[in-house]
């Protein structure tokens, strides 16, 4: 793969706030973006040097999107992977589309990661109310039962506590088909994101560990409080998905850390990822520049951080009304994606704050060091919890 050269035109596919923060590090990097997004004002398209405002189905856009780039990435799984192919007969695509079709169906992801060798949540396939059943009886309850495709923060599943909970669950969630997974009892959620080039050179940040907040992610801790041979198994799963996908670009992993010490792994993205975002502030290379290197065949550096940090996210209405305390805040590094409205639930922007390495502290100081944040809907920590890890 030869180097894109400086001025060239990277088209992403997605207008949000991962593709604003990968438009910005291309721009770093002397790239031009060009958005495609059905999405007006979108946050990438208002950094970018164009956009494609159309459907991401609109054939005649995708190759109008395509004659205007030089290469193509996404920073939205849920376009369609036939027009992903569409846009790989015109113009190079990275990652593949091959790659985003695993990443887009949790039965197929489950799979494939089984078959690498790769150790998931018990799982089955479930069709229709018999297979459930039989799934529930296998995997025993509790249980999750998930859509397939097009889940997104907590939105596609549903608990299942008895069988009185079968027919409810089965018809609340669309598209079918779905997967029932056994409930695992974790000790912490984490993830690693990696790059990897063309020539399989390969970059893994440090595991982090991710709390959510009705099923969004509310904040990340770098680096993960777990074991160091926990956080190399965690980077070595995350080197083995990426090389078994042959993957060109950014993927990140999400993991369970069981409460037995297994490292099992919930879901694969293709692209930047919520819980990378410390990267911008703590490494000298963020998840975002190794993304457009990754894809645009340059040099990969070694992903290593300089700081240990906390993201937060400001989510919706409550907590982007913060933004004005938020910058006065000694030690907040402030992000926010140019969305003009604050829906409950949307992420308006995130703040970092970063420790010396190596001295990520309790969650008292990290409370205290979050400012006003602290008091939103995320109470401070209870005298009682101490300054001990693992909290959250
Ligand atoms: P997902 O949509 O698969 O990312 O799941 C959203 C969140 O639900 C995860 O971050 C976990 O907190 C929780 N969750 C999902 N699957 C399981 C599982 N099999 N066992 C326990 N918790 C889960």
């Amino acid at each position: 793969m030869t180097a894109l050269p400086p001025n060239a035109t990277i088209g992403i596919v997605g207008g949000g706030q991962l593709g604003r923060m990968s438009a910005l590090a291309a721009a770093r990097l002397g790239y031009r973006c060009h958005i495609l997004t059905p999405e007006p004002d979108s946050p990438a398209a208002l950094v970018s040097a164009g956009v494609t405002l159309a459907e991401y189905e609109d054939q005649a856009a995708l190759r109008s999107f395509a004659a205007a780039v030089d290469i193509i990435t996404f920073e939205f799984e849920n376009v369609s992977a036939e027009g992903l192919d569409l846009l790989a007969s015109l113009k190079p695509v990275h990652p593949s589309p091959a790659v985003l079709r695993v990443s887009q169906d949790r039965a197929v992801e489950k799979g494939f990661l089984n078959g690498i060798g790769v150790a998931t949540a018990p799982w089955l396939p479930v069709d229709d109310m018999a297979s459930l059943a039989d799934a529930a009886a296998r995997l025993g309850l509790p249980a999750i039962l998930k859509t397939t495709r097009l889940g997104y923060d907590g939105k596609g599943q549903a608990m299942i506590g008895a069988e009185a909970d079968f027919l409810a669950a089965f018809d609340a969630l669309e598209p079918k088909p779905l997967v029932l997974e056994g409930l695992v009892d974790f000790s912490c959620e984490i993830s690693v994101i990696v790059a990897r080039g063309a020539n399989g050179m390969v970059a893994a940040f440090d595991a982090v560990e991710n709390s959510h907040r009705d099923h969004i992610l509310d904040m990340t801790y770098a680096p993960a409080r777990v074991t160091p041979e926990i956080a190399a198994e965690a980077q070595a799963i995350a080197r083995k998905v990426a090389d078994a996908l042959d993957l060109v670009g950014l993927l990140a992993v999400e993991m369970f850390v069981a409460a037995d010490g297994r490292v099992l792994v919930n879901e694969i993205a293709p692209r930047p990822h919520n819980s990378g975002h410390w990267t911008i502030d703590a490494c000298p290379f963020s998840q975002f520049e190794l993304h457009i290197r990754a894809i645009a065949g340059l040099p990969l550096p070694r992903a290593t951080r300089h700081a240990d940090a906390v993201i937060k996210n400001l989510v919706g209405p409550e907590e982007a009304a913060l933004w004005p305390e938020l910058l006065a805040t000694p030690g907040l590094i402030p992000h926010l994606y140019g969305k003009a409205e604050a829906r409950p639930g949307r992420k308006m922007g995130h703040v970092t704050r970063l420790f010396a390495l190596g001295g990520l502290p309790g969650p008292f100081a990290i409370a205290r060091a979050l400012g006003a944040l602290n008091s939103v809907g995320n109470p401070a920590p209870s005298p009682l919890e101490g300054e001990g890890r693992g909290e959250g």
